[in-house]
C-alpha cells in the first residue's frame, strides 16, 4: 500500500482508487493494463522509470485493439507516474500499475460501447528478490495459452489474467512455484506472468512473438543485453521437450526479471541453480535497470527532472 494513488488525472488518496462494481472493467475484467518499474540508485540518489515509453505504447496498442477509448496521451501518463512518485517519496524499487476500466455505458449492460473510462495509477514498494542459489520449479501446465484467435495475448487485458491464475494455482496446488504454458500448437508459449527463454550450447532462444505470448518488454531488453554480451539469440518454436534438456532456462518479465527455472516437471534444469548465461543476464539486467550498465535512453528520471518543475497535483 501507498500513501496516494493517481486517478483521471488527479493526485489522490489511495482508498480513493475506486471503479464501480457495475463498470465492465470490473464485471467482465474489460480493462487494459501495464506492470512498470522504477528503479533507485543509491549512486545517483534517483528514481529511474524503465522503459516507461514503450510500456505506454503498448498500453495504447492494447486499447486500440481492446476498443477501450484512451483519454490520456503517453506524455501525460509518463507525468502522472512521475508525479505520483514523488508524491509517495518512494525512494526504493517500486512497481507500477497504470490501467484502463471500462466504465459504465448509458444502458449499464455489460457490452454496449462507452467511452467511460476510469484511468488509474498506482505504486508500492517492490524490493528485489532474494537471490536464491536454487532455480524455480515449474510445471507444464494442463491449460493451454490463450491464442491469438480467442483473447490475443499481445492485448495485456485483466480478463487475460484469469487465465494465468488458473495454471498459477494449479502448478501451486501441484508443488510447483509456477506454470509454462504450451500455446495451441503445442509449442512453449509463456509463464503466467513472464517469457520464457532457453539456453542450449550458448545459443539463447526463445519463442516467437506469434507464439502466444504478451510482446515483453523484458525479453526485448534482455534478448538486446543477450547480443551485446556475446550471445547468438534466436527467436523460434520452442517444443517441450526441449525444455527437459536446456543447459538454463529462465523467465523474463517486469516483475520476474531475470529468475532461474531450476527443474521442469521434476525434470532438473543442469544442475537446477542459475546457470552462468542466467547469472550473466541477471547482472547486466540489474545494472541496466539501475543506472549502471548503459541504455540511458530507456531511464526516465524522477526526482532530477521533477525537482525544477513541481508537479501541479503538489503545488499548494
Ligand atoms: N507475459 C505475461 C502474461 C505477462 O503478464 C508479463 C508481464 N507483464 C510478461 C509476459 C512479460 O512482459 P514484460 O516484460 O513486458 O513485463
Amino acid at each position: 500500500m501507498a500513501a496516494f494513488g493517481w486517478q483521471d488525472g488527479e493526485i489522490v488518496p489511495w482508498d480513493q482508487c475506486v471503479i464501480h462494481v457495475r463498470t465492465q472493467g470490473a464485471m467482465t475484467g474489460t480493462s487494459v493494463f501495464e506492470g512498470l518499474r522504477g528503479y533507485w540508485s543509491d549512486e545517483d540518489e534517483e528514481l529511474y522509470l524503465f522503459r516507461v515509453d514503450d510500456h505506454l505504447r503498448r498500453l495504447e496498442q492494447s486499447a486500440k485493439i481492446a476498443r477501450i477509448p484512451a483519454p490520456f496521451s503517453r506524455a501525460e501518463l509518463a507525468d502522472a507516474c512521475r508525479s505520483l512518485a514523488v508524491a509517495n517519496e518512494f525512494r526504493e524499487d517500486i512497481h507500477f500499475l497504470v490501467t484502463y476500466y471500462l466504465g459504465l455505458s448509458d444502458d449499464l449492460i455489460m457490452m454496449t460501447p462507452t467511452s467511460d473510462v476510469v484511468t488509474s495509477v498506482t505504486a508500492v514498494a517492490r524490493g528485489g528478490r532474494a537471490i536464491t542459489d536454487r532455480g524455480l520449479s515449474c510445471q507444464v501446465s494442463s491449460w493451454r495459452r490463450i491464442s491469438e484467435n480467442d483473447m490475443p495475448p499481445r492485448v495485456k487485458a485483466g480478463a487475460n489474467y484469469y487465465h494465468g491464475r488458473l495454471a498459477r494455482l494449479e502448478a501451486n496446488h501441484n508443488g510447483y512455484d509456477n506454470a509454462i504454458f504450451l500455446d495451441a500448437s503445442g509449442n512453449v508459449a509463456e509463464s503466467t506472468g513472464a517469457c520464457v527463454m532457453i539456453v542450449r550450447d550458448g545459443v539463447v532462444a526463445t519463442p516467437l512473438v506469434t507464439d502466444g505470448i504478451l510482446d515483453s518488454i523484458t525479453r526485448n531488453t534482455v534478448g538486446r543485453l543477450a547480443v551485446e554480451l556475446g550471445y547468438e539469440l534466436v527467436e523460434r518454436h520452442i517444443g517441450r521437450s526441449e525444455l527437459y534438456v536446456s543447459d538454463e532456462v529462465f523467465l523474463c518479465g517486469t516483475g520476474a526479471e531475470v529468475t532461474a527455472v531450476g527443474s521442469i516437471d521434476g525434470l532438473e534444469i543442469g544442475d537446477a541453480m542459475p546457470g552462468p548465461v542466467t547469472r550473466a543476464l541477471r547482472t547486466a539486467y540489474q545494472d541496466v535497470v539501475h543506472g549502471r550498465g548503459g541504455h540511458r535512453e530507456w531511464l526516465t528520471h524522477v526526482y532530477g527532472e521533477v525537482a525544477a518543475e513541481e508537479p501541479e497535483a503538489l503545488r499548494g
